[in-house]
């Protein structure tokens, strides 16, 4: 006798193209405008980045745990960061401070030619690395490091997004953008805001606060 699963147990339907067509009206109505980001995020399977028992709830609105304390992101601050990290231009060389489980970075490989991904905690790394080899994202390279300090030897870059929330905002991490560049980074403790700053000149930073949000904190140190 042949047991058939259920569409709850195999995933099927709830990770379907109309369950992912949702979660893109969805990201529209929340103000997510630019087209590039939400044809990428759209081309990002994001279900593969969950356990097989979160499946069914992986093109939800919410950050889902990934293991090890941490989550991945929700897709409207995905979409949102994106967005203002592109400013409605193709992005060259990209930083990300906190790969997790690789989805932002995967949707930045559709935004930028060059990605970089930096993750302090190891099987996280061997995680995403899994993941973005899965979908064939070619042009990310990812590293085990600690993102307090960027990526020295691999700057200047004209974007870097922290997905994590710092107590203040790095130096080096302003230091490594170039100018015109853009980094887009979750600030506090309790209450968390977001901010863009923009290199104007050498010297010259703008920086500008944009919305309340809600990320793990930026640790210290490797694991
Ligand atoms: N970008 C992920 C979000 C992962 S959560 C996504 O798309 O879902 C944030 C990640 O930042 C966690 O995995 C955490 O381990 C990592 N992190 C925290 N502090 C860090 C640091 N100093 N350097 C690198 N990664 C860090």
């Amino acid at each position: 006798m042949a047991i058939l699963r259920t569409s709850a147990q195999t995933g099927i339907g709830m990770t379907s193209q109309r369950t992912r067509d949702r979660m893109l009206v969805r990201l529209r109505e929340q103000g997510i405008k630019d087209e590039v980001v939400l044809s990428a995020i759209s081309a990002i399977p994001r279900h593969i980045f969950v356990d097989e028992a979160l499946s069914i709830r992986a093109y939800e609105d919410v950050s889902l745990p990934i293991g090890f304390g941490q989550t991945i992101s929700q897709p409207y601050i995905v979409g949102r960061m994106s967005e203002i990290l592109r400013n409605n231009n193709p992005l060259n060389k990209v930083l990300e401070i906190g790969t997790g489980c690789g989805y932002q970075t995967a949707v930045l490989s559709k935004l930028a030619k060059e990605v970089y991904s930096v993750e302090r905690i190891r099987p996280l790394v061997m995680k995403a690395r899994g993941h973005l080899r899965e979908l064939k994202c070619v042009n990310v390279k990812l590293g085990h490091a600690d993102g307090n300090m960027g990526l020295k030897d691999l700057a200047p870059f004209d974007g870097i997004i922290v997905t994590a929330a710092a107590s203040h905002i790095p130096q080096d991490l302003l230091d490594q953008l170039t100018i015109g560049g853009r980094l887009v980074i979750p600030v506090g403790t309790d209450e968390q805001i977001l901010y863009l700053v923009e290199r104007v000149s050498e010297l010259e930073y703008r920086q500008t606060k944009l919305e309340a949000v809600k990320f793990v904190p930026l640790l210290g140190g490797l694991l």
